[in-house]
């Protein structure tokens, strides 16, 4: 069965009744080398589970199942699982569950998956909702390996951006937090059906297996991060004080200063460890 194939899929959708639901973000790939570059990369261990979030019809799904030991399949689309049963159908080591992924316990699910061994993510991300499933997964505490996405190239760039460019954001910070993102491939809008909009990129996060940066307070380190990159074009003092009223302006040009940075930088300048010695000093300030 060669999924990859415009006309099977087309064949399949219409044999099962389907259309491209464009509310949950379905844009499904058709080119068989990137599908076997994203599953050959998603993780280097055979022995692993794979997380799928949003198989479509299982194009990629087949060529996870036919590298790793288990793979669990989250499909938020009813409509899609009995096409599933006949495309993984010859498939012994596939479970799909008809759940919204920012519903799903996920750690419920995983547990016994946990318990044979690793478990990476990979995923052909619906755009609609790709930052809060990745936040989601990150922040569930659930010690992913790989975690490997295909995502717009301009969130793709986000991720990967380094700080003082135009690219970085709140969400480079966080991630960095949790884990080190490489970009590995772009993707042109031609290799999916129905073609989007934008080009892709896939990026593979590599989880940290213990935390680099442990701050004395994980919320107030999140909150200066966001504080400092809701008010963008502000002085980071200036953005401080907004993000923590409890602080006045004062003290912000102090902390700041004393996190070894002149009054006038922008928040965009820093690091996450510079996020880190300057959440750590707000916290004692609080
Ligand atoms: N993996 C397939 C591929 O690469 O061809 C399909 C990828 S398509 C970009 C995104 C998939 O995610 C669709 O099948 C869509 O129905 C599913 N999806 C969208 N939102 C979801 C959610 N909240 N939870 C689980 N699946 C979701």
């Amino acid at each position: 069965m060669n999924l990859c194939d415009s006309r099977t899929v087309k064949n399949i959708m219409e044999a099962f009744g389907l259309h491209f639901r464009k509310e949950f973000g379905q844009n499904f790939l058709t080119n068989r080398m990137v599908v076997e570059d994203i599953a050959d990369s998603c993780t280097d261990n055979a022995d692993e589970t794979i997380l799928e979030i949003g198989p479509g019809i299982g194009t990629l799904t087949r060529e996870l199942c036919a590298r790793y030991r288990d793979v669990v399949a989250l499909e938020i689309d009813k409509s899609l699982i009995p096409a599933l049963g006949y495309t993984l159908g010859e498939f012994h080591n596939v479970t799909v569950i008809n759940e919204d992924v920012m519903k799903a316990d996920l750690a419920a699910i995983l547990a016994p998956y946990f318990e044979k061994g690793a478990v990476s993510v990979c995923a052909n991300l619906p755009y609609y909702i790709t930052t809060p499933i990745l936040m989601k997964l990150l922040e569930s505490g659930l010690p992913f390996r790989h975690i490997t996405i295909m995502i717009q190239l301009e969130v793709a760039d986000r991720l990967t951006a380094t700080a003082g460019t135009a690219a970085y954001g709140a969400i480079t910070a966080v991630l960095n937090y949790y884990g080190v993102a490489e970009r590995l491939f772009r993707v042109n809008a031609g290799n999916f059906l129905p073609p989007p909009k934008v080009d892709s990129a896939v990026v593979r996060i590599t989880l940290h297996k213990e935390k680099p940066y442990q701050p004395k307070n994980e919320d107030v380190f999140f909150r200066t991060i966001r504080a400092a990159f809701e008010q963008r074009r502000k002085t980071l003092p200036n953005a401080l004080s907004a993000g923590f009223p409890e602080l006045t302006k004062e003290q912000c040009v102090a902390l700041v200063e004393a996190a070894g940075h002149r009054a006038d930088i922008r928040g965009e300048r820093l690091s996450t460890a510079e996020f880190l010695t300057l959440a750590d000093l707000i916290a004692d300030a609080l």
